[in-house]
């Protein structure tokens, strides 16, 4: 049976059994799907144990395999100009989307309240988290490791990505024994990280069964009933996005049937639905571009990793909506001039997430400073907390098909698309 429908069972299965754990109000059962979340977790971190050594020897191999320094300017300047278009897409379909159907307009002041009052202390743990984050200036110069082993060894993948770049290049520029030697050994590094990761993906179905199982059990339908249409309108942004914008994408630049695209990808984005995190889904994004989509490693390997780290359409248009919509809620009105602030504040907001779950979230508090909504953060945060992890695992789909459409469009245009 083919990857994505061994995984599409575990996840139906998933869901089967935590709506009937969370509707039969069969409370053994939901706190035994929950109590499987470590098997899940376990799955998670192996995966993620993957990306470091992959990353490095991925965009080693490919960026020294590019040749030229001027090759590699122009492949990077179309995957950063690629990826700050589509963002900047997104958000403006997020904000015609909030503008349209006002979603924060159909909640009266009790519902809202109480929302805020049940997610307090957990929002209040987010807004922490975000105040801790560094400014922009120390954001950019943190893009330059001062030792990449420790960039490596606290999974900081901006920096670690930079120096694998630097570090190819360099390669690139070597003649003879010492460049063959040096590519034979990251060439079979990231070899060996496939062969792992074939091996991992055998435990896929049950772990997208375990982690989706949870997910339902814990989740509360009475929330959904009141954050309906906002998460709808999230819902049908991203669907839009990808399914219009990103399918006209692929049409026109990289030549390639959407459908016949979409149904390639079809293990990615299920693998990414379920685990909410671009950087675990990265090993299998990579291995899909190479063997499905025949896009050649020395632009997969350097443009899929950095997308993973920059590139999250799904996440900025849901920052655009969040923001709308925690505005409409408390009567701050949004002009022209608050919206195109957020498509810059949403733009830098989504670069700054890290491929992680929840990361959006965090770094929204970005977006909602910047339109004065600064004193409603924890309170705005607690609001739309209750669904956000069925927004995150969809948002998550869009940021990780952006990047492998930036990915064939670029191959396409270098003349090495090969399908
Ligand atoms: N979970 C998303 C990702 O990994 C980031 C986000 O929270 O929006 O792509």
């Amino acid at each position: 049976m083919a990857l994505h429908v061994q995984i599409l069972v575990g996840l139906l299965a998933g869901v089967a059994a935590g709506v009937t754990a969370n509707l039969s109000g069969a409370d053994g059962l939901r706190a035994a799907l929950v109590g499987l979340e470590p098997v899940g977790s376990a799955f998670i971190r192996l995966i993620t144990m993957i990306v470091v050594p992959l990353v490095v020897s991925s965009i080693i191999v490919g960026v020294s395999s590019l040749g030229d320094l001027k090759r590699l300017g122009r492949i990077g300047g179309k995957a950063v100009g690629y990826y700050l278009f589509t963002t900047v897409a997104a958000i403006v379909l997020g904000l015609a989307l909030a503008n349209l159907v006002k979603p924060g307009s159909r909640i009266d002041a009790a519902t809202r309240d109480a929302l805020a009052e049940q997610f307090a202390s957990e929002a209040a743990a987010q807004s922490q988290r975000a105040h801790q984050a560094p400014a922009l200036k120390d954001t950019l110069l943190g893009i330059i490791p001062r030792n990449p082993v420790r960039a490596a060894a606290d999974f900081e993948l901006l920096p670690l990505i930079f120096f694998s770049v630097v570090f190819g290049a360099a390669v690139g520029q070597l003649r003879g024994e010492s460049q063959r030697t040096v590519i034979q050994f990251f060439s079979g590094v990231s070899d060996a990280a496939a062969v792992l990761i074939g091996w991992i993906m055998r435990l896929a179905p049950y772990a997208v069964f375990v982690l989706i199982a949870a997910v339902v059990a814990r989740f509360g339908f009475d929330l959904l009933g009141s954050l309906l249409v906002y998460a709808v309108t999230v819902l049908v942004g991203l669907a839009l996005h990808q399914f219009v914008t990103l399918a006209l994408l692929v049409r026109l630049l990289a030549r390639l049937d959407p459908r016949d695209f979409f149904r390639r990808t079809a293990a990615v984005q299920l693998f990414a639905f379920t685990t909410s995190s671009s950087n675990a889904t990265l090993p299998l994004t990579l291995e899909t571009a190479e063997r499905r989509l025949g896009i050649p490693k020395s632009i997969a390997g350097f443009v899929l990793p950095l997308g993973a780290t920059v590139n999250m359409n799904g996440t900025a248009l849901y920052q655009a909506i969040a923001v709308m919509f925690i505005a409409q809620i408390y009567g701050a009105p949004m002009d022209l001039a608050a919206q195109l602030t957020i498509v810059v504040t949403a733009t830098l907001a989504a670069i700054g997430a890290a491929g992680v779950p929840a990361a959006g979230i965090i770094t929204l508090i970005i977006v909602l400073e910047s339109v004065g909504l600064g004193g409603r953060i924890e309170s705005g945060i607690a609001l739309i907390l209750g669904v956000d992890r069925i927004l995150d695992m969809s948002r998550t789909i869009v940021n990780v098909i952006g990047d492998l459409t930036c990915a064939a469009f670029v191959a396409h245009s270098e003349g090495e698309l090969s399908t």
